[in-house]
């Protein structure tokens, strides 16, 4: 057992008080199934995370000297929280934003877009803008055929949106040129294309190729990371936190790590004001323990 039966039924009892006092309760279906098989021309993506099926417990901790203490502890309470599937990134985030029912090229190129729209904003901004997006079909070659002005109004009020703009339209530009339409299919090429960074890059081999090549390390992920004490010791940029991850946490989690970790950072382990009096880790999580004498 990961929490006392007492602390379980507070946390679910919170849950349900957070759910009634919110109107972004939303029912997620969960598929059984988590598999995803992708080619260019036979498309078919399964993008539905399915807590069930992330497991922890069985994996052996690998190669390195150094591991955090409770990490399968840590882990497997925040997958208990995630159970239910009600944060933003759950129904909106950047694995929700392609069209699942497009040709594999142009759904990767959606999920690009989207992982690059989703750069400093929030899920529900980037998922809208890629929602006025996909009317248009979302393609290279349409980005490309419109006005700055015209897309600059189809993605605003995206964080940076008149940058994004260029990005756009330079990422789809070597896009046709250079991929014949489809998106580079390993980290370098993708991380060398305009506003396309290691974060981004890395999620997007997972999504859209099914392939694991890094943790995807954001905002929530290098902030839990740090709190919860998973860096041998405190880092300063996301990059460095993705590093200090890869250097222990085993391979078999990188995919899941920052699912579970934006959703529980979206909803408890908030940047500001987290909400630890509702957590399943407070007890063994150093920035709470810190604060009690
Ligand atoms: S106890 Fe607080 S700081 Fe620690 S993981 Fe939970 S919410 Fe985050």
């Amino acid at each position: 057992m990961d929490f006392s039966d007492i602390e379980k039924s507070k946390f679910f009892k919170n849950e349900k008080n957070l759910k009634k006092n919110s109107n972004h309760q939303t029912i997620i279906k969960t598929k059984k199934k988590n598999s995803k098989s992708i080619n260019s021309s036979n498309f078919e993506c399964d993008n539905t995370v399915n807590v069930d099926n992330i497991q922890i417990n069985n994996i052996k901790s690998t190669f390195s000297k150094w591991s955090p203490s409770n990490w399968k502890k840590h882990l497997n309470n925040i997958k208990e929280m995630r159970r239910n599937y009600t944060a933003p990134v759950d129904r909106m985030g950047c694995q929700k934003c392609a069209d699942e029912s497009e040709s594999g090229p142009v759904f990767r190129f959606q999920t690009l877009i989207a992982l690059m729209l989703s750069s400093q904003t929030r899920d529900q901004i980037t998922h809208n803008a890629m929602q006025r997006l996909k009317e248009c079909r979302c393609t290279p070659e349409y980005i490309i055929s419109i006005s700055d002005e015209e897309l600059g109004k189809l993605i605003f009020p995206v964080s940076f949106w008149k940058r994004k703009v260029q990005y756009l339209k330079k990422t789809s530009k070597i896009v046709l040129e250079k991929y014949n339409g489809d998106i580079p299919t390993n980290i370098h090429e993708l991380s060398n294309l305009p506003g396309v960074g290691p974060k981004m890059a890395h999620i997007c081999m997972n999504i859209a190729w099914n392939k694991i090549s890094g943790i995807g390390v954001d905002t929530h992920v290098h902030r839990i990371s740090n709190r919860l004490k998973w860096v041998p010791k405190p880092t300063k940029s996301p990059e460095e936190t993705r590093l200090a991850l890869e250097s222990w946490l085993p391979k078999e989690l990188w995919r899941d790590i920052n699912y579970l970790f934006v959703g529980f950072g979206q909803e408890i382990c908030r940047s500001q004001q987290p909400r630890c009096l509702q957590c399943l880790n407070k007890s063994i999580c150093c920035y709470n323990n810190q604060y009690q004498f």
